[in-house]
């Protein structure tokens, strides 16, 4: 008989969840960890606040979302919902609130909150915990699996939950060793790349504007001067270049313009919800109500501070300028670049600053009404481990409860 029924390997939320689920139906169940503690990435998640799920998910034609993958997930979420998300934290003590575009975070604002709920879920219906483990290979024989790890540890079991997560930021434990594994069992590991990355820009400007927010602006993309695509949403000026939602989801899309060109130019409206008309009425009022005043120190009533200097030095009007002496083409030309700043891309910020990467094993692989291999029956998979392309705002955690929680429910 084997020591147990199942071992977990990762204590990601997919592992966390896998864990509890298999132990509540009775299972015997080892979950290992490399981490000397639990969740290191989860507790990263939406800056620490942890955007827990998204409601915008409750409707099944949303699983279009997840792309190609949607067609596979139907009956994972018919199994395990954003719904059952929402009421497995709240019976637990942790409640949520929706934000902008359906996200759920914990009302406490902090992912701390979603690691106990994990953490007290698992001790409750025993699941024995062994944190500093590196899982070093699985391997199946005719009657399970054996999991060897560093220091002499070799454990036999009925079933192996891989949930070792991608390889996006390994600084977490998400090394991908899983798919190492699962490539020498049979498995198609499609080649990881980063999705979801913040984008570095060529114009040293906008460092000066780091920490600014700039809500549901239009950016347009142009390729060697052709236009591509339009995206919505909010933006977080960095350092470095840009990140926050809108750019998150669309860098995949730049990374494949960078592929073709080195000319990537993103044009940021920032008031998508006004005409030219209408901009123009709004930029007339505010200079003749302020004639008397330099135009540097009016601008920056309608555009972060940080934007005033470079607007103004694009359409070549000195910020000295009294607002009554701005003639009628520098007006044109100042409402015609506020709906169009040219933002240089200069490339996308690597690994170490990936939210997920996409990439991971090959979807038909997989019975998505369990969550076992079709390759190797040993072996369940959840998480960041499956090769799932998605958006940010909660897409990604929402795969973990589900794939995880199907996975401990069938293993
Ligand atoms: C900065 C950041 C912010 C994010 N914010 C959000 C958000 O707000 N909402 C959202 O939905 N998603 C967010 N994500 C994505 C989300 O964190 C991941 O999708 C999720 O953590 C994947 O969970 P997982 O359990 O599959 O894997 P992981 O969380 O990567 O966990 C895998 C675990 O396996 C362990 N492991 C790996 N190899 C071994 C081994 N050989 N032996 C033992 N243990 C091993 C690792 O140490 C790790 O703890 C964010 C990601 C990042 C990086």
């Amino acid at each position: 008989m084997h020591a147990y029924d199942v071992v977990v390997v990762g204590g990601g939320p997919a592992g966390m969840m896998a864990a509890g689920r298999a132990a509540e139906r009775g299972r015997r169940v080892v979950l290992l960890e490399k981490n000397l503690t639990l969740g290191k990435k989860l507790l990263l998640t939406g800056g620490g606040r942890c955007n827990v799920t998204n409601r915008a998910l409750e409707s099944r034609a949303a699983l279009a979302t997840y792309k190609d993958a949607g067609k596979f997930l139907a009956g994972t979420f018919a199994r395990w919902s954003v719904a059952d998300t929402i009421e497995f934290f709240r019976v637990r003590g942790m409640p949520m609130k929706e934000e902008a575009g359906g996200r759920m975070f914990p009302v406490s604002d902090t992912s701390t909150s979603v690691l106990h709920v994990l953490d007290a879920y698992m001790r409750e219906v025993g699941v024995e915990v062994r944190t500093g483990v590196e899982v070093t290979r699985v391997m199946c024989d005719g009657t399970g699996v054996v999991i060897t790890g560093a220091g002499d540890i070799k454990l036999h079991a009925r079933i192996c939950v891989v949930a070792t997560g991608g390889v996006s930021r390994t600084d977490t434990g998400s090394t991908g060793d899983g798919f190492r594994w699962l490539a020498e069992l049979g498995h198609t590991i499609i080649a990881p790349h980063m999705a979801l990355v913040p984008i570095a820009l060529k114009d040293a400007w906008v460092r000066d504007a780091a920490g600014v927010v700039l809500s549901s602006i239009r950016l347009t993309t142009y390729a060697d001067g052709v236009r591509q695509k339009t995206y919505s949403g909010n933006m977080l000026c960095t350092h470095e270049g840009v990140s926050g939602p809108v750019i998150l989801n669309m860098s995949r899309d730049v990374g494949v313009l960078l592929k073709q060109t080195s000319d990537v130019v993103m044009r940021l409206d920032l008031f998508p919800h006004l005409d030219h008309g209408a901009l123009r009425a709004v930029i007339q009022n505010l200079l003749v109500t302020h004639g008397n005043k330099k135009i540097k120190n009016v601008l920056d009533t309608v555009v972060p501070p940080a934007f005033v200097a470079p607007l103004l030095a694009a359409v070549h009007i000195d910020g000295e300028t009294y607002c009554h002496s701005v003639r009628s083409e520098e007006r044109t030309a100042l409402i015609h670049t506020m709906k169009s700043i040219p933002l240089h891309v200069s490339h996308l910020l690597g690994e170490d600053k990936a939210v997920v990467s996409s990439g991971g094993v090959s979807l038909t692989e997989v019975d998505f009404k369990t969550m076992q291999s079709l390759i190797v029956p040993q072996l369940y998979l959840a998480g960041d481990v499956l090769n799932i392309d998605r958006p940010s705002g909660g897409y990604s955690l929402q795969l973990c409860w589900t794939t995880g929680h199907v996975a401990g429910d069938n293993c």
